[in-house]
């Protein structure tokens, strides 16, 4: 095959508890992640004689193309591990609809859309766990991608378990549309974590115990009353993400929540009616407002 298409979903964060920096550079977390429909597509073209060209293009120029792109660090870590890319290249445009730098993992995504495209077109055959494995040395979110629906995700991110499926329920996302650097929210979370603000550990557990009872039941009350996201202390927008959320509660969301790193708010809805109108609202203070749902399917090769 010489050319695919790929699906690359975005992802909510329903619970993020940070843990220790550890020696790796990387923090110890423990999320339960959720794919959404929201999603970038990736088109690819297998480039005869090219020797192990990868180029990437993005309609956001915003987004970095070249070595910096996720894209292509994914494909030049799957190369090097399966030798792909000995005689031939790759040319991949993204058609980016992932809002950049909100906390939604729209560079993971295309990382492992890019991940499991390249092994359908070279027809490898590796297994989840192989591409699992693949993805973890890309970046802390990219194996969640590769699996999709909704997970909890523990370690550095590499440890992926698939919970009961949500996929319908309606969402909608705020965002200031200004990018946020994750490595500074997390350094902000190290410095702050003492701070007696803090939400103390027997509150995050109680939350934990609540959404996965609510997850197992699909009881939005139970989910709502579990969501909880550790970094929304240590925001550098923290005044937009309590504007958004209020306003998103005041509009008839069940609850709301900052996802990953931020900016991005998400306000989880009870239907299509209460998404209208939560969405009717959010647009008079975000600059980036969106309706969509929940999704069980990871990244997807389309042919
Ligand atoms: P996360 O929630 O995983 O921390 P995020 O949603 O906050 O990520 P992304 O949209 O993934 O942020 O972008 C983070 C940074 O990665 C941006 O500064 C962007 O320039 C860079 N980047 C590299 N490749 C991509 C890509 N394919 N799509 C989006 N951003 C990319």
């Amino acid at each position: 095959m010489l050319g695919a298409k790929a699906i690359a979903r975005a992802k909510l964060n329903l619970f993020l508890d940070v843990g220790d920096l550890r020696q790796d550079g990387y923090h110890e977390i423990r999320s339960i992640m959720q794919t959404l429909e929201l999603s970038d597509e990736l088109y690819f073209r297998r480039t005869d004689g090219a020797n192990g060209k990868i180029v990437t293009r993005c309609s956001n120029s915003c987004v970095p193309c070249g070595e910096e792109n996720l894209v292509f660090k994914a494909i030049k870590a799957f190369a090097m591990k399966t030798k792909v890319l000995d005689e031939e290249g790759i040319e991949v445009f993204i058609n980016k609809r992932i809002p950049v730098g909100a906390g939604l993992a729209g560079g993971s995504a295309d990382a492992a859309a890019a991940i499991v495209a390249m092994n359908n077109i070279w027809e490898l055959d590796l297994s989840t766990r192989e591409l699992i494995d693949a993805a973890s040395l890309v970046g802390s979110d990219v194996p969640f991608c590769i699996l999709g629906g909704t997970a909890l995700v523990t370690g550095r991110g590499e440890k992926v378990e698939s919970l009961n499926p949500l996929s319908g329920l309606k969402v909608v996302l705020a965002s200031s549309g200004q990018e946020m650097s994750t490595e500074q929210v997390y350094e902000r979370f190290d410095s702050l974590r003492s701070n007696s603000d803090f939400p103390d550990s027997g509150e995050v557990e109680g939350k934990f115990r609540a959404l996965i009872e609510g997850i197992e039941k699909r009881d939005v009350s139970g989910i709502a009353a579990g969501l909880h996201n550790s970094l929304e202390f240590a925001t550098i927008r923290r005044d937009l993400v309590i504007e958004y959320k209020k306003k998103a509660e005041s509009a008839g969301a069940v609850a709301a929540l900052m996802t990953g790193s931020g900016p991005c708010v998400f306000a989880l809805v009870s239907g299509l009616e209460e998404a209208a109108e939560v969405a009717w609202e959010l647009e008079k203070l975000a600059p980036v407002t969106i309706v969509t749902s929940f999704s069980d399917i990871g990244a997807q090769v389309l042919r």
